[in-house]
């Protein structure tokens, strides 16, 4: 190629690369608080930007986290979306004004718990995906060890799981408070902290985000995790000798949600990724990043792998009650008194 080649060559990929950057500035930006696993926010941040021009900022927190730090930034915003996680935080952040109602013309299309999440939160956030919560455990550790698999919350207090379950902070992970709810709302609130108290020596670790106990059981560092199921499916989809069961005297689930900040800088991007999000072609790309839990919207596929809620012992959930700032506030206060408090 000759000089002058060259230099139209470069000049003509600068022209292009202009091109692109001044088309997509006019679209403008959008900050979001993504809250499930990592591959998963960041496919849906490039399939936005892609179909929208939108520049996205994104940064993945855990529930308990997001709910911190949007309330940190009340004054002056710098999420536009929270997008993903169990709703409940999502409910007290409603309560407190964090958040900004919005009815997408796509609600019509969505399953009555996703539209439930909408109605309690006085239309501030609503369901984008359902995952039932159960324990993930090692196979080959189990057989390694003789011990039979955990089917019931009863088995992991036995004594072979000393030491050997692991779980999240409820401060922290969204995961985590549904479990504690889930078990205050199974056994009344007495019996069900007496259950996480005598739980507590069983656990080796209470991590900050909800999905690390799923990690640590695929690589057989704990031999059960409590987690939402579909993140156990994950690993066992990705090789690992792990299998899933849901709790049989019942267990509880979560209406993963999505809400625009109260605020919002970039409001007009912030509705049209609310109102993408709710389309079956982006609730699809939860399955192609092998995320498996049920979505919302009724005309979206649901992956072949994911976990059906109707062959689960499912709890009836109180959201309304267990998503409240006060009930939120006092169980979390109580758990970090009477359980994180007590020693081993
Ligand atoms: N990851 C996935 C895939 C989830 O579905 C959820 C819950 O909605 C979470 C993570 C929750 O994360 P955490 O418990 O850290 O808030």
């Amino acid at each position: 190629m000759s000089g002058l080649a060259k230099l139209s060559a470069v000049a003509a990929l600068l022209g292009s690369s202009l091109f692109v950057s001044t088309g997509a500035h006019a679209q403008g930006a959008l900050t979001v608080y993504c809250g499930v696993q990592e591959e998963w926010c960041q496919a849906m941040s490039v399939a936005f930007q892609r179909a929208t021009g939108v520049q996205v900022a994104l940064t993945r927190k855990s529930a308990g986290e997001t709910l911190a730090q949007v309330r940190a930034e009340a004054s002056n915003p710098k999420a536009d979306i929270w997008w993903g996680g169990p709703g409940d935080p999502q409910l007290q952040a409603s309560e407190e004004g964090l958040l900004a109602a919005y009815e997408s013309p796509n609600l019509k299309d969505l399953h009555p718990w996703a539209v439930s999440q909408f109605k309690q939160s006085k239309g501030r956030s609503v369901g984008i995906y359902a995952g039932a919560l159960g324990f993930i455990y090692n196979t080959d550790e189990l057989k390694k060890r003789k011990i039979a698999a955990p089917k019931c919350w009863s088995d992991l207090l036995k004594p072979e799981f000393k030491g050997e379950v692991q779980t999240a902070n409820p401060n922290s992970s969204g995961t985590a408070y549904t479990s504690l709810a889930t078990l205050v709302q199974l056994f009344g609130e007495e019996d069900g902290f007496s259950y996480m108290k005598k739980l507590h020596p069983q656990v080796n670790q209470y991590t900050k985000s909800g999905i690390a106990p799923a990690n640590a059981t695929a690589r057989g560092e704990t031999l059960v995790g409590l987690i939402f199921i579909h993140d156990g499916v994950t690993q066992k989809i990705n090789g690992f000798p792990v299998d899933v069961a849901t709790p049989c005297e019942g267990t509880g689930y979560e209406i993963g949600s999505m809400a625009i900040i109260n605020g919002a800088k970039n409001l007009d991007n912030a509705k049209k990724w609310y109102d993408w999000a709710l389309t079956p072609d982006a609730q699809a790309i939860a399955g192609q990043n092998k995320s498996y839990q049920v979505p919302s919207n009724k005309k979206s596929p649901i992956p072949a792998e994911a976990p059906r809620l109707a062959d689960i012992r499912l709890i009836d959930y109180n959201f309304q009650k267990y998503g409240t700032a006060d009930e939120r506030k006092r169980l979390l206060t109580r758990w970090d008194n009477d359980i994180r408090a007590s020693s081993n």
